[in-house]
């Protein structure tokens, strides 16, 4: 066996609900299983990040944590929407063409079928464009915990790793305010397949705007909030993205496949 692989797999167990996966997540060295492009890829590489895990909780099954919807002025995303789901929704396009723009761009068609909202914010990695986009929006993240029923995270604070999320916790869905005045842009060594080098996020709320981008840090990271614009042009988010996108640079080492 290759040296850092897992000696034994990790046992699967399929969640039939909400409290069936919490109760499946109480166990020492259990994950949750979404989508799997990242965490079985993860596994197969014997990736640090996953040296621990001894169980799967899968929870595809859970219907509660799939649906997009307007809810007041905002819009609600359950955790196992995928990036498809994302990038085809007529009502994601309308109020937030940031996610909907990032969801189109990232990786490939069968990745973009099965990889989830929840997944892409949970996993280590420094480029998630749905990451990006939900921080560009001033996203908040709804978890269950073992211990407390329902709690919230602003997704700044879980991507700046300043929320503490405990072991066996489930992110249900993600909040965020609309954002019909965004845009979206990636840099990458290839157009498919392939994680962004560099991406940013722009979402503009009358006079002001949230800039967040990709490929500069450990995860995705906030580049600038309450910046004012004059005008209200919403085509101007497109020029503005452009514009940002061709001063970053990449740190090193976070431009991988
Ligand atoms: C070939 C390839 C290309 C890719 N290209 C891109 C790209 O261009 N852009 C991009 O952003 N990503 C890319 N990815 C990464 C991946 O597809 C995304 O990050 C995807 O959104 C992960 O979601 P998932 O459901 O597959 O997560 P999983 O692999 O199931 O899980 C990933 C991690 O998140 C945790 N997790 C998942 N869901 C939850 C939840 N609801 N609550 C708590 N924890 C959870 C898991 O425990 C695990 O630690 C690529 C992957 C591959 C294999």
């Amino acid at each position: 066996m290759t040296e850092g692989r897992h000696a034994q797999p990790p046992t699967y167990h399929r969640a039939v609900s909400l409290a069936d996966a919490r109760r499946h997540l109480g166990r020492r060295g259990a994950c949750v299983y979404a989508g799997g492009t990242d965490l079985l890829v993860a596994l197969r590489a014997g990736a640090p990040w996953v040296a621990g895990v001894r169980h799967l909780v899968d929870i595809k099954g859970l219907d509660a944590l799939r649906g997009i919807a307007r809810v007041g002025d905002g819009i609600r995303i359950g955790s196992l929407v995928t990036g498809a789901e994302l990038a085809t929704s007529a009502l994601v396009r309308r109020v937030a063409p940031v996610l909907c723009e990032a969801a189109a761009l990232a990786a490939a068609p069968w990745v973009r079928a099965r990889g989830t909202v929840g997944g892409n914010l949970m996993s280590p990695h420094p480029a998630g464009d749905l990451a990006t986009a939900l921080l560009a929006m001033g996203s908040t993240a709804e978890f269950v915990t073992p211990a407390v029923l329902r709690r919230s995270i602003a997704i700044q604070a879980l991507l700046a790793g300043h929320a503490r999320i405990p072991p066996g916790a489930v992110m249900t869905g993600v909040r965020a305010p609309v954002a019909p005045s965004s845009a979206y842009q990636r840099v990458g060594r290839r157009l498919a397949f392939t994680r962004a080098v560099i991406a940013v996020g722009v979402v503009r709320h009358g006079a002001q705007l949230r800039v967040a981008a990709a490929g500069l840090g450990a995860r995705p990271m906030l580049l600038a909030e309450g910046a004012t614009v004059p005008g209200e042009d919403g085509a101007l988010v497109d020029g503005l993205v452009r514009r940002a996108i061709g001063r970053l640079r990449p740190a090193r080492g976070t431009g991988r496949a």
